[in-house]
């Protein structure tokens, strides 16, 4: 879709394999060393680009009207409420200071050691500040196969399903960025043929791959966005795990879903990757059948060819072992669908909104994006060259989902998302 005259090159070193090239540029919030202030960066190859340094010189206006700075700041929200054209424009201008044949910044010495970080260097904190967080459920596998488990084939997906992107209302004070650890969550259960519940710490810990939108605009009160229109109000995308304590959810979920099993934490990549950036990965979605409403039908082409792998290390051992490969392209419900459906009743989404798609399983076992899936609800465990065996996570395992396009030469990536598990408070 996008079309450059010449190859997009950057004075910097980027490696290969790089998720972070000239065609990426995404953002992020940081820190650069102990007791300074967070500030807005880009990721470019092995560094950071600080963006609230070349703002305070005059090179980088967002708020070009107002002369508001808004990359001196600990989220992105600011920048965020300037909407597309900004966004666009500060891309634009980015690009163009990083490119092979541009001098401002590759020419000057002490502005370069200002601005660029190395990225092992810095502190990588949570980009946004998030106001609501909606999971969706939107991989027709996933919901098969655990409508399956749950219900039996007959009945695996709800009457509703076909219809509209089911979802429920998370929790956003629990969402952290990657590399935050993760507590063992304790609860309710009720243990099969008991008579009464029990109280502990859950013994199946899941994990659920998943991407998230951040809204970088939003609606008003009242009013909704239209599905062909939906696209605008998009920010960017990163990694989510939805951590899910699968005992709690499995008693506490009628009838109103998911609370304490989804509650206690949701990881998040630190990199949100402009939706600028994945334009070229943008392919046609899957036949919906029946088709949906007219307030759900979708033009243009919004699903993602999106590569997603997630690995395993144990206690036992740090050798990453891969349990799945997806890709994003297995979503049925896309972005603007769960846009329109989430604000058609007059629901305001606000900047800073993060609507994750739900678990993204595809047809095979390989790809199913849970554990829950992937062992079939512990029924056939996976055997980790560590010698054990896995129905969930285990204290001390380290999870990490990472995600990329592949492009002719290039990659556009989306980073890492990773947490480990320590065990339950006493
Ligand atoms: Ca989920």
């Amino acid at each position: 879709m996008t079309s450059h005259s010449a190859p997009l090159q950057s004075w910097l070193p980027i490696p290969a394999d790089s998720h972070f090239p000239l065609q990426n540029l995404p953002y992020g919030v940081f820190r650069p060393a102990s007791g300074k202030e967070p500030r807005v960066g880009v990721a470019i190859g092995d560094f950071v680009l600080d963006l609230s340094v070349l703002e305070e010189r005059g090179l980088l206006a967002a708020a070009a009207q107002s002369g508001k700075r808004v990359f001196n700041r600990p989220a992105l929200n600011e920048f965020m409420v300037l909407g597309p054209a900004a966004w666009r424009q500060v891309r634009a201008r980015v690009t163009e200071l990083l490119r092979h044949d541009t001098a401002t910044l590759q020419g000057d010495a002490p502005l370069r050691e200002a601005a660029l970080l190395r990225r092992d260097a810095v502190e990588l904190l949570l980009p946004v500040q998030i106001g609501d967080y909606t999971d969706f459920y939107s991989s027709r596998d996933h919901a098969t196969n655990v409508g399956t488990m749950l219900r039996g084939p007959q009945n695996a997906l709800n009457p509703n399903w076909l219809h509209l992107p089911v979802a429920y209302q998370g929790r956003s004070s629990s969402v952290v960025v990657s590399g935050t650890d993760v507590v063992r969550p304790r609860g309710q259960t009720m243990p099969e043929g008991a008579a009464s519940p029990s109280f502990g710490p859950s013994r199946a810990l899941d994990y659920e791959l998943e991407l998230g939108f951040f809204i970088g605009t939003g609606n008003n009160l009242g009013e909704s966005i239209a599905c062909e229109r939906a696209g605008e109000h998009v920010f960017g995308v990163v990694l989510v795990n939805d951590w899910s304590a699968r005992d709690l959810q499995k008693w506490e979920y009628v009838p109103l879903g998911p609370f304490l099993a989804k509650n206690f934490a949701t990881s998040i990549s630190p990199w949100v990757v402009p939706l600028d950036a994945l334009a070229p990965f943008r392919i046609p979605g899957p036949t919906q059948d029946p088709q949906p409403l007219p307030y759900l039908r979708s033009s243009g082409d919004w699903t993602f060819d999106i590569e997603l792998e997630v690995t395993l290390t144990t206690a036992k051992s740090t050798e990453p072992f891969t349990i799945c490969c997806s890709n994003a392209r297995n979503l049925y419900w896309n972005i603007c669908q769960q846009i329109a459906h989430h604000t058609v009743g007059g629901c305001n989404l606000r900047p800073g909104d993060l609507l994750a798609t739900g678990t993204i399983s595809g047809k095979t076992p390989e790809s199913r994006g849970c554990l829950l899936e992937r062992t079939w609800g512990g029924t056939q465990p996976l055997a980790l060259p560590d010698g054990t065996l896995r129905r969930f996570l285990e204290d001390g395992d380290r999870l990490t989902i990472t995600a990329w396009c592949q492009g002719d030469g290039y990659r556009v990536g989306l980073g890492e998302v990773t947490g480990k598990i320590l065990p339950a408070a006493m």
